[in-house]
């Protein structure tokens, strides 16, 4: 299988998304069925034609089920499009124009309305150093994960029979440029502190999503894993996931999920909106538009993240990622330019390990939840 992934390339830059001009449809026939029907734990579904693309798009790549964070107002149509094949998680109201209410007292009913409403079973927590420019006022109450604000919403929750997510910690590479002033964002290991303190303090499973906000640094991951059984991780976030453990030894991060088998959810953070169908959204140049502004930039946008995870995970290509990523050049300009991707190592994972990262971690943790009461 290995030695047909990419074979498509004609080398032709398409987008971001695909560097190379790979043809997705046909790769993800290259690379077959999966090991077993992906269950996608982690995503941002949105707008009706998206939510239709990204249907192709998953059908091809054999994505089955899907979690996602869709925005309020769009859950319905998202629902019509996709049917018994999408779940939804609770998450912040970034679109409230009180901002300081998005993580406070705004987020108790935005939890109510999603369990109520759209039979949602999980809470997406958003922490980590950016709240601090984006907690609106002053951010003393929320730095600390169990703040009270954040144990009163997780209280809720337990009421309301409904389990975590949570976005802990950001990039390496973003702690050595936009927080590299310690004494306002503090360091990376200070946002787990609190962190473990909520594992402990609410027993129901919790997704450490992004492989818990640490992908570079996987024997800190062992640690948090051993110390709380509670604790499962998702692999979303495509860009900084294969950036950060591709340029680890391959045996290394391969023993590490065979390890945790059973802790680690298949997850792929791609978010889906309309804006990516056109260029001009309202007269007004899309902001989105950047990321794709056709069908065919929607279809590849969203294939890449595929693409770029299951080659990653189960076969032995070595090469450049199709994916532009940004923060190779935010670190190190002299060495990258904007447009540049790092490495894409495979791992070439054994079907077992496949089918539990793939599906039957998220059926045990996440789908056996959500089916009790
Ligand atoms: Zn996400």
């Amino acid at each position: 299988m290995a030695d047909k992934v990419g074979s498509t390339r004609d080398g032709v830059y398409r987008s971001d998304a695909n560097r190379s001009g790979l043809d997705y449809g046909t790769e993800a026939g290259l690379l077959g069925e999966p090991a077993a029907p992906i269950i996608d734990a982690h995503t941002h579904i949105n707008g009706r034609a998206a939510a239709a693309i990204w249907a192709r798009v998953a059908d091809l790549y054999g994505i089955g089920r899907v979690y996602s964070m869709t925005r309020f107002p769009e859950v319905e149509a998202v629902q019509e499009v996709l049917g018994d094949r999408v779940r939804f998680l609770a998450f912040p109201d970034w679109s409230n124009p009180d901002a300081e209410a998005v993580h406070r007292d705004g987020y108790l009913s935005v939890i109510e309305a999603y369990r109520e409403r759209f039979d949602a079973r999980v809470v997406k927590f958003w922490a980590g150093p950016g709240l601090v420019d984006h907690a609106g006022g002053d951010p003393d109450d929320l730095i600390e994960f169990d703040s009270p604000w954040r144990v009163k919403q997780a209280e809720l929750a337990t009421e309301l029979g409904m389990m975590f997510m949570v976005h802990i910690a950001d990039p390496d590479t973003w702690f050595a440029t936009r927080y590299a002033d310690g004494a306002k964002y503090r360091t990376k290991a200070a946002q787990y502190v609190s962190f473990e303190r909520m594992l402990e303090r609410f027993s129901q499973p919790w997704i450490a999503a992004h492989m818990g906000g640490w992908p570079e640094d996987l024997d800190f991951l062992d640690g948090l894993l051993e110390r709380h059984d509670n604790l499962y991780l998702d692999s979303s976030a495509t860009k900084w996931v294969v950036r950060e453990l591709s340029v680890q030894p391959r045996e290394r991060v391969a023993a590490f999920f065979t390890r945790w088998r059973g802790r680690v959810l298949f997850g792929s953070d791609v978010v889906t909106m309309d804006a990516h169908l056109t260029a001009e959204v309202d007269g007004a140049l899309s902001i989105k538009s950047e990321q794709a502004s056709t069908e065919e930039g929607a279809f590849d946008l969203y294939a890449s993240r595929y693409w770029a995870l299951r080659t990653m995970f189960e076969t032995y290509y070595e090469g450049e990622s199709p994916i532009v990523d940004p923060d190779l050049a935010m670190v190190d300009p002299v060495r990258f330019g904007e447009r540049d991707a790092p490495v894409l190592r495979g791992l070439g994972l054994g079907a077992a390990v496949l089918a539990d990262l793939y599906c039957n971690t998220a059926i045990a943790v996440v789908e056996r939840w959500c089916a009790q009461g």
